[in-house]
């Protein structure tokens, strides 16, 4: 059976911590889909539909990455994708502290296993949330992306 993973988040935008994520993850599945969560509610950077072209348009030469939207419970996308694994990235003990609930709810409820990654040093302290508060302030964020 082909090994499937789900990558899931908001990736507003995609940073190159998340690109360290995925480039990490690929050798050890078949395949990986990039979920970007569609989020009614937060006001965002980028629409999904922008993100979606600027990650697939990231990973056009890598046939095994699809990037697809979903705005349904992530266990039910993953299944709907046929992916067994879900993949998160950690940077901090919050980070880790949130993955452990939301892991063992995945678990629990839809026999997903999740496979975590420790962030690289170099990518570690990079975040979305900081990439669009200095874009906010008229600052240069190309360091920080793909
Ligand atoms: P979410 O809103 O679901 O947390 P994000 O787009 O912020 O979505 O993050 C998606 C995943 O990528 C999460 O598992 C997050 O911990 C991970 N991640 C984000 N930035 C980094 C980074 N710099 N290094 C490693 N993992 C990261």
């Amino acid at each position: 059976m082909a090994k499937i993973a789900l990558f899931p988040g908001s990736f507003d935008p995609f940073t190159k911590g998340h690109q360290n994520i995925v480039e990490r993850a690929l050798p050890l599945f078949d395949r990986l889909v990039i979920g970007i969560g569609r989020n009614t509610t937060k006001q965002t950077l980028y629409t999904p539909e922008e993100r979606q072209q600027q990650i697939a348009a990231l990973f056009a030469n890598e046939p095994r990455i699809e990037v697809q939207i979903y705005d349904i419970l992530t266990i039910d996308f993953a299944k709907s994708v046929g992916a067994q694994y879900v993949l998160r990235g950690v940077r901090t003990m919050a980070d880790f502290e949130y993955e452990r609930t939301i892991a063992d709810v995945n678990k629990r409820l839809a026999g997903l296993e999740t496979v975590l990654l420790f962030a690289d040093a170099d990518t570690a302290s990079i975040s979305s949330s900081l990439v669009r508060e200095l874009k906010a302030f008229g600052k240069d964020v190309t360091d920080f992306l793909p």
